[in-house]
């Protein structure tokens, strides 16, 4: 028998692989050839987003919260379970802290007993109201710890301490990814991020929200973009850990955001402004040297396209009637 036939499928857990970037990340998975286990409390996440894999017999949902253990046997672990959206993640910030604070804890456990190799879901936010611009992945951040945002970037901040130390305690095989601003097909419509307020907005010919003067800048990546980094980094050798940045590089004023959506969807929408949220930061960019370096990776999908793509995906859910149009 040759080689090849004898090597077993990789079982690969996804935490948080009901939500967004996660259901990417699953399909991905499986159309690699890999067994996937999708773990999901539904916070945020729904069955609808895995609604294409659900037949899939590779694929075994769980609804499961990783604040609490959890004993399975895999290969591979992406830990991407946390609301990412300040809606979200201040809704309930103590569960919020949990889950990035015990979650890790758990499922570095289960890499730990199983020898499996676990990658984190951590964020741009990490770097919190940057003094160095663009970012890259030797700056320390400049984070309230103990403003309304602080439970969701110090929980993320206090994983990557977590990984680092069961790295250098027990020599376990981490991958620790810095997630920039991603957008795309199946962002929940109600979670006040910047592109999906601003595409429903600008499809209900309904004032488009800038907060601030608008001057302030993100770079957006598009969802197909960031999962393949994120496999690219699961796929590196051993004595690569990260932090790497994976973002679009492409910055933008929302401002300019506003008039793109505009533009696309060809909406009468009007601008409206409202007051700055506390601890916005003003500026947002990643430096992505180290992956293109270490992962050969970069963005492919512009941000008129991706965005094309999302107001697509949204306009259709409003013909569907899962979104009121
Ligand atoms: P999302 O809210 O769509 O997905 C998070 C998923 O985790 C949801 O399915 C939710 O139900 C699940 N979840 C939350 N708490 C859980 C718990 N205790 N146990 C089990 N499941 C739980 O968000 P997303 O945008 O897909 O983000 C995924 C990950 O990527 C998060 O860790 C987030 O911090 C990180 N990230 C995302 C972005 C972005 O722009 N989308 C940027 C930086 C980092
Ligand atoms: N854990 C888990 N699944 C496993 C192994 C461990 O959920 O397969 C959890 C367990 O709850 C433990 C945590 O991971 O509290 C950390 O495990 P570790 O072995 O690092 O620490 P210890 O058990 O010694 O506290
Ligand atoms: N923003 C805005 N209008 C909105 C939603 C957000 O002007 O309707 C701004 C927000 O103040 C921030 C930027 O857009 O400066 C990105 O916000 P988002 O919540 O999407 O991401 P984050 O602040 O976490 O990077």
């Amino acid at each position: 028998m040759k080689k090849r036939q004898l090597m077993r499928r990789k079982r690969v857990l996804v935490t948080g692989g009901a939500g967004f970037l996660g259901s990417f990340l699953c399909e991905r998975l499986l159309a690699l050839g890999n067994e996937v286990l999708c773990a999901d409390n539904f916070f945020t996440g729904t069955r609808d987003n895995i609604a294409a894999i659900l037949g899939n017999y590779r694929f075994e949902l769980l609804r499961h919260d990783i604040t609490f253990p959890l004993y399975v046997e895999v290969d591979e672990i992406y830990n991407l379970a946390c609301p990412a959206s300040p809606i979200h993640y201040q809704h309930d910030p103590v569960q919020t802290t949990k889950t990035s604070v015990h979650g890790a804890i758990n499922m570095l456990g289960l890499a730990k007993r199983t020898g499996a190799r676990i990658l984190q879901a951590s964020t741009s936010e990490i770097y919190g109201d940057p003094e160095i611009h663009p970012q890259n992945e030797s700056y320390w951040g400049r984070v309230n710890p103990i403003g309304p945002r602080s439970c969701y970037d110090e929980g993320k901040r206090c994983a990557e301490t977590l990984f680092f130390d069961y790295w250098r305690q027990h020599r376990l095989p981490i991958k620790v990814a810095r997630i920039f601003n991603t957008y795309g097909p199946r962002m929940q419509p109600d979670d006040g991020r910047v592109v999906s307020n601003f595409v429903l907005q600008a499809l209900r010919n309904q004032p488009i929200t800038i907060y601030g003067d608008g001057q302030q800048t993100r770079s957006f990546c598009f969802v197909e973009d960031l999962i393949e980094g994120l496999i690219r980094l699961m796929d590196s050798p051993d004595d690569v850990t990260g932090p790497v940045n994976l973002g679009n590089p492409v910055e933008f004023r929302m401002l300019e955001l506003a008039q793109m959506v505009i533009a696309l969807t060809g909406s009468a929408s009007k601008l409206e402004y409202s007051p700055l949220p506390q601890d916005d930061p003003r500026q947002r960019q990643p430096d992505i040297g180290l992956a293109r370096q270490l992962l050969d990776w970069q963005p492919a999908v512009s941000l008129e396209e991706g965005l094309g793509r999302t107001i697509d995906y949204f306009r259709q859910q409003m013909d569907l009637g899962q979104i009121e149009g």
